[in-house]
């Protein structure tokens, strides 16, 4: 069976806020829900080299070659215009990568890192990579220290997991929502799948970190609090919980008008879960807004 190659958004050679410690991050294109306030939206979907996006570029870093977007790096300032011209939010740029591939970014920086995070987009989309990926690290004795961590917005199913447990350390889900409607209309797609995971992974002793995106007017009310402090506590004991705060970088439609969220509002939900003696609870570290 050939090795499964890798479709990759972005590569982060650093990271201290994708999991423990020191880590690559790889953002893997492609996602299974269409959030409206993603951050990173270019990465949900999935390039049908439909060519709309050549004429965006002022560097002639893109072209068609036999019917394939083709990509010169060497030729690109950055300047994103090809993102914002892309109809269906996906990425010309991306990196097809093989498992080797990434091994070679390991080793270069091995000495200091910690570990290395699969992200998106949504990273179980690419399945077979990412278990390929964390089962040769964990195979090669040079590697075989660091942590395998995936961030996920939690859509895979218990099939899915089965595939990738025995080599992954650690799992950081997002739950945008309790109320199936909200989560609806926040992500495209239900949550029943994602508190499957959440509760399949705690079981497991996999879920590094619950995540819950703060948006003022949706998710801040005490009714979705409250419903992630049970719901944490219905997890066991020690689960670790991390509120973001909703900001405008990168948001696309709808969510272009929704107001940002405020330290005094993280502060106010923070407390609430404080008081119920769950936690850690792990705060936004950067604000943003006063
Ligand atoms: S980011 Fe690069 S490829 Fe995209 S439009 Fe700008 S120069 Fe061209
Ligand atoms: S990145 Fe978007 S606009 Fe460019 S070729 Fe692919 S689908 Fe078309």
């Amino acid at each position: 069976m050939p090795d499964p190659i890798g479709t990759i958004s972005r590569v982060l050679r650093w990271s201290v806020v994708d999991g423990p410690g020191n880590r690559l991050v790889l953002f893997l294109q492609g996602c299974n829900f269409n959030c409206p306030g993603c951050h990173n939206p270019h990465t949900i979907g999935v390039c049908n080299d439909c060519g709309d996006c050549i004429p965006a570029c002022p560097t002639d870093a893109l072209t068609l070659v036999d019917g394939r977007i083709a990509f010169d790096p060497t030729l690109c300032t950055d300047c994103d215009e090809c993102l914002r011209a892309c109809p269906i939010s996906a990425n010309p740029m991306v990196r097809r990568m093989s498992v080797e591939d990434v091994l070679v970014l390991l080793r270069r920086d091995v000495a200091f890192l910690n570990g290395l995070t699969v992200s998106g987009g949504e990273a179980t989309m690419q399945l077979k990579f990412v278990r390929a990926l964390f089962a040769a690290v964990k195979a090669a004795p040079d590697l075989a220290h660091l942590t395998c961590f995936v961030d996920s917005n939690g859509h895979l199913g218990p099939q899915g997991w089965a595939k990738l447990l025995d080599v992954t350390d650690g799992v950081m889900l997002d739950i945008k929502a309790f109320d199936p409607d909200r989560h609806r209309n926040l992500t495209g797609q239900g949550n029943e799948r994602v508190l499957a995971s959440a509760r399949l992974l705690a079981k497991a002793g996999k879920l590094a970190e619950l995540r819950f995106l703060l948006v003022p007017g949706q998710t801040d009310n005490t009714d979705e609090i409250d419903a992630l402090r049970d719901f944490a506590r219905s997890l066991g004991p020690g689960i670790r919980l991390r509120l973001n705060a909703f900001q405008h970088h990168g948001v696309r439609g709808p969510a272009r008008d929704w107001p940002v969220m405020r330290r005094a509002g993280v502060e106010q939900a923070a407390a609430r879960l404080m008081a119920a003696d769950i936690g850690p609870l792990v705060l936004p570290s950067v604000w943003l807004n006063g």
